[in-house]
């Protein structure tokens, strides 16, 4: 694929929802702009829903698990509309890393390796549909007990902006495995791949209703989805503070929730670890996707002997980082959008007006268009473990070191935070790589690695503030399943 497609990918195009199986514009007719942040220009439209669209969908839905087709179809084949799916992807996949990169500004090569993970993604899932099954229970003389894992129905997905294509799938992929039938309410921001997988999702074969997309405002379109009345499930992956308000309104209804919110994740580096494989680690963890990623390594703990060397290389790497636009591929592409890039400056200057030492600053490519939303990468060093640019989630390329002095502290600071979410340990000692890793307050703890490309398999999700419930692999079709219990009296 060539710059130009990159570029020119859906110039023009209103793009429609796709409800009950057909495009739709909102009920008012009223649009979104969709905006490039690598040039700040506007080249596309989505429709902007209200309370009255997504009533329309979550009817379309609720008649799809009520009476469609897809209530009737065995397991398996579900799971092969999956594996079509997944296989329509990866067929277009040059189009749909395209417009990811395009809407979202992330690098190219990062629309790609999205569009990689998205597939794997339908695929394993494809595969898990006829390989979940539930319980026979021994229980009294005369009885017989089972369990069935049934789905929960009409599920809500509301996906952010930061990796729509593959967040979207780690909840469809689970959901429809399991039975359920889905609205999705994309961010506002990147709804783009989103409906454009819908539409392959039809080609693909799904009935009709079973995979709604609404596009529109948090506020408007969001809103109403998680307080809607007949939703059977919820799930969400955004910040902290819209998780609580859409458990407040599903808490209404009493319906079921799963949370995947922020992170402030942290990577400790004990002296005796293996500084040359960390170091290119240590960098991506929190460059990649901009830091506009909810597991990104954020904070380095350092163990005191080496600190002084560490932080010096992070320097070296830092500084030669360059944000560029997103079909220019360079380390990092802008912010999503502009308040998101008047986020993360506030917090990098707010931090060195507070006095934090400022190690190293990347750069903007000086070719960039004036109005893309671009920031410089920052490294602050010596970090106060209270201080606000330690505790709270900037969701941008901004890095601190601490120093610390024994496992007891590098422990202590790596809970410190609200957050726990994913965590790193790097140490070749292998009885505190054990030891670590079960103190550490994390859902996914990597030891020697970060991130593990993707991870379909590994069952994510947080504690504490990065909120509840387990996406990816098995697990999630635990979460997109309750369990139904049987008994029979034959005595
Ligand atoms: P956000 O508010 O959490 O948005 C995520 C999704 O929720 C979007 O689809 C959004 O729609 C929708 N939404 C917003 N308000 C809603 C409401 N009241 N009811 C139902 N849905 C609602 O995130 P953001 O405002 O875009 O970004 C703010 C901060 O969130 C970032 O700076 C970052 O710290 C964090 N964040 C975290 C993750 C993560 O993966 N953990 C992802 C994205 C952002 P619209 O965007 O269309 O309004
Ligand atoms: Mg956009």
């Amino acid at each position: 694929m060539g710059q130009h497609l990159s570029r020119t990918v859906a110039e023009g195009r209103a793009f429609m929802q796709l409800i009950n199986g057909q495009p739709a514009d909102a009920l008012s007719g009223e649009r979104i702009d969709v905006v490039s942040p690598s040039d700040g220009k506007v080249f596309a439209s989505i429709p902007a829903a209200g309370a009255a669209d997504i009533d329309r969908a979550v009817k379309s839905s609720r008649e799809a698990f009520e009476n469609g087709p897809w209530s009737r179809m065995p397991a398996f084949e579900r799971g092969r509309l999956l594996t079509r799916l997944g296989l329509l992807i990866e067929k277009n996949g040059d189009e749909l890393a395209a417009l990811e990169s395009r809407d979202t500004g992330k690098p190219i090569r990062q629309g790609k390796a999205d569009v990689t993970s998205t597939m794997r993604y339908y695929e394993f899932y494809g595969g898990a549909a006829d390989k979940i099954h539930g319980d026979t229970i021994p229980f009294l003389d005369g009885y017989t007990a089972l369990t069935l894992r049934e789905p929960h129905g009409v599920v809500a997905g509301i996906i952010p902006w930061n990796y729509p294509m593959q967040i979207l799938a780690r909840v469809a992929g689970a959901a429809f495995a399991m039975g359920n039938t889905l609205v999705v309410k994309p961010a506002e921001d990147a709804s783009l791949t989103t409906i454009r997988i819908a539409e392959l999702a039809l080609e693909a074969g799904f009935p009709e209703g079973v995979f709604n997309v609404v596009t529109g405002y948090g506020r408007d379109a969001g809103a109403a989805l998680s307080a809607h009345r007949d939703i059977d499930y919820v799930t969400f992956t955004g910040s902290t503070m819209t998780g609580t308000a859409i458990q407040q309104a599903a808490a209404i209804n009493n319906r079921g929730v799963t949370m995947e919110l922020g992170g402030k994740s942290p990577q400790i580096v004990f002296a005796d670890a293996d500084i040359e494989k960390a170091l290119p680690v240590l960098v991506n963890a929190i460059i990649q996707n901009g830091g506009q990623t909810c597991s990104a390594g954020s904070r380095v703990l350092i163990e005191k002997p080496i600190y002084e060397a560490v932080s010096t290389e992070l320097a070296a790497r830092f500084g030669k980082l360059v944000a560029a636009p997103h079909d220019a591929d360079g380390d990092l592409g802008p912010m999503v959008n502009k308040k998101q890039q008047g986020q993360v400056k506030s917090f990098i200057a707010a931090a060195e007006e507070a006095g934090v030492s400022v190690l190293a600053r990347g750069s903007v490519d000086p070719s960039a268009p004036q109005n893309g939303f671009y920031v410089a990468p920052a490294l602050f060093g010596s970090v106060d473990p209270k201080a606000n640019i330690a505790q709270q989630e900037v969701f941008g390329p901004v890095l601190s070191l601490f120093a610390f002095e024994g496992e007891e502290e590098a422990v202590r600071l790596a809970n410190s935070t609200d957050y726990g979410l994913v965590a790193g340990v790097w140490t070749k000692d292998g009885a505190r790589q054990h030891r670590v890793a079960k103190k550490v307050r994390a859902g996914q703890v990597f030891v020697n690695g970060y991130g593990a490309g993707g991870g379909i398999e590994l069952p994510f999700g947080g504690f504490k503030k990065s909120g509840h419930g387990r996406e990816k692999g098995f697990e999630a079709l635990y979460d997109m399943s309750a369990t139904k219990t049987i008994v029979f009296n034959h005595g």
